[in-house]
Order: C-alpha cells, then structure tokens, then sequence
C-alpha cells in the first residue's frame, strides 16, 4: 500500500489502522528513517476519514529495543521533510543536537501522543529506552506477559530518555528507582504502576489489540477525538507537558555535559561494546 522501508502501514479490520515496525534483525530500533515513516504513517491515518483507531505494533521478536545509535542507512536530517519549524540541524555548539532531538524525539512524540484517533501499543519482548517513547505516547499499552521494559539511559550520563514521562508513567518513586538503577521491569509490573492497560499471553497479543481496536472503532469517532483530548488536556493541566519541557533543556544539559567531558554527546563507558569505539554520524561531535 506504500513504499515504507522500514515499517508496514495495514488496515486490519474496517476502521483500524496498524503501524507494525518491521526492522526485526535490528530488534526494530529506531533510526531516521523509522522515525520519519511513524510520522508519515500517523499522517496518513489521520486524513483517512475511514480510519478511527491506531494499533502501533512491532515485528518479532522485540518491540523496539530504542533508537538506532548506528544510524547505519547513513541517512541525515537533510534526507526528510521536516515537520517541526526548529531548523538549525546542522549548527555547532548545544543548538544542532538540541534542534535535531527538538525535531525527531520530543516533536515527533508531541505529534503521536496528540495524534486525535485513540491509539493502541502491543508491545511485546523487549522495549528499551526509546522503545519506550513510542509506547508511551499511545493512548492504551497492551503487552504481552513476556514483555520488558527498561530506560538504561543513565549509563550513558543522560537523565532518561528525551519523552521525559517517567514520573506520571510510573510514580514518582518507581521512576527514580527504575531510571537510577536502570534495573528492567516487567509487564506485570508496568501494569500495577498505571502504565500498562492489560497484560496479554504472547501468543493472544496481536488478537487482543485488534478485538480491542474494533470495539473503540464502534464508538462515534468524533466522540472518541474528544474523550482522547480531554484526557491528554487534563494531563497537561496537571502539568505534563510543562515538566517534559522543562526535563528536555535537563538533557540537552546532559549531552553538552558529556560533549565538554568526553567529546561525545554520551558518556562512553555507558556505551555497549558493538557501539563503543565507533565514530558515527549521531555521536561524534560536529565540525
Ligand atoms: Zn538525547
């Protein structure tokens, strides 16, 4: 139906639309292109009048194991349509990298979370970190029993990842315990926070989010825009999107922090062997 490299754009049943990462040999990380494709996909479902529910899914065997630190297609920002005004992608100093994570990370995820159709997560195997970010931006999180989540960010001296929702997706508490020691939870967990809707056997996922999709789909859809942002309204009056600005300048801190330090926008010793050592496109720091 489109020419997505790096996702599948389907229409499961009538009135549902499904977003499925398919980079299952990288465990369905998220590079720029991916990023881009989520993007147009979301915009497609939203001017297709048809479509009233979004399932965001990921090929097996893991959901997504966070952004694509690689960036192996060699692709760069020039290569994509912006979609936010930031601009300023290339420039020196802490604006190039603010302005990049301002357009692909807490922009893009503004976009999805406010996207005016109910979404759906199925997230099963892993989700790590940017994998996160992506669940947590849909309207409803089911994830199979098998499912684990972890934002190890810390390890690489940055304060989470950009999507700061942490406190309001685990309580206070659990989100400082989670994010310093950068331990995994599981599903069951997840669900006990708050954070997870339903906890589904592995082999049941897919179905459930689909029979889930159908159900919503059902309901008048202008009603189902209002009640998803009248939620996310609330949400913000609560303080939502003041304190995830305010944590996004915490860490483009981070990252000039570890510029000044180690001249990478990480802190190297967090980074796992098959990164480390690598100069690419992302890390190194700009002439
Ligand atoms: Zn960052």
């Amino acid at each position: 139906m489109s020419d997505f490299e790096t996702i599948r754009y389907e229409n499961p049943a009538p009135g549902v639309a499904r977003i499925v990462l398919a980079r299952p040999d990288a465990r369905n990380a998220q590079d720029l292109s991916m990023t881009y494709e989520i993007d147009e996909a979301f915009k497609l479902a939203g001017a297709d009048d048809a479509i009233k529910v979004v399932i965001l899914a990921g090929d097996d065997p893991h959901f997504s194991s966070g952004h694509d630190l690689r960036g192996k297609s060699g692709k760069t920002m020039d290569d994509f349509e912006q979609v936010t005004m930031w601009g300023a992608f290339d420039a020196g100093g802490a604006e190039g990298r603010l302005s990049r994570e301002m357009e692909v990370y807490l922009g893009m995820s503004k976009r999805w979370r406010d996207f005016p159709k109910p979404t759906i997560a199925a997230v099963q195997g892993k989700c790590i970190a940017g994998g996160l970010m992506l669940a947590w931006v849909c309207d409803l999180i089911l994830a199979s029993d098998d499912a684990q989540f972890r934002d190890p960010v810390i390890d690489l001296g940055v304060c989470g990842v950009e999507w700061f929702a942490h406190p309001w997706e685990l309580g206070w508490r659990k989100a400082k315990e989670l994010l310093f020691t950068a331990d995994w939870f599981s599903a069951e967990e997840a669900r006990e926070f708050g954070m997870v809707n339903r906890v589904i056997p592995r082999a049941e996922l897919n179905e459930h989010a689909l029979k889930l999709a159908e159900q919503i789909a059902s309901k008048p859809a202008f009603a189902l825009k209002a009640t998803k942002l009248a939620i996310n309204q609330a949400q913000d009056a609560a303080g939502f999107q003041t304190g995830m600005n305010t944590v996004f300048a915490w860490h483009q801190l981070c990252h000039a922090h570890n510029m000044q330090m180690f001249n990478l926008a990480v802190d190297p010793s967090g980074l796992a062997p098959s990164v480390k050592g690598r100069t690419d496109a992302r890390l190194a720091p700009k002439k």
